[in-house]
């Protein structure tokens, strides 16, 4: 989880552990092409390009604070193609 102090998306919510920091969503993204540890995920521009090259992705969402560590599943969502008409977003 250190990647969510570098790459994550500042959310408006406090921690709900320590309340002294902002938590942080990161994306990750798991698939048939992909590293088994799954990919870590920064920008709609990468979802698409994964998205391109990969089928039956599925996309993990995790709410992580980078004071004290605290993470959690948010959401799981599967990845359509991008040529299927629907954009693949992050939150
Ligand atoms: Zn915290």
């Amino acid at each position: 989880m250190r990647a969510a102090t570098n790459v994550g998306l500042e959310s408006r919510e406090d921690c709900p552990i320590c309340e002294q920091a902002k938590i942080r969503l990161v994306s990750y993204v798991f698939g048939t092409r992909l590293a088994p540890s799954g990919v870590c995920v920064t920008s709609d521009q990468e979802m698409n390009k994964l998205a391109r090259n990969s089928r039956d992705m599925v996309c993990y969402v995790v709410e992580v604070c980078p004071n004290c560590s605290w993470n959690h599943l948010a959401r799981s969502f599967t990845v359509q193609p991008a040529s299927q008409g629907q954009r693949s977003r992050l939150p």
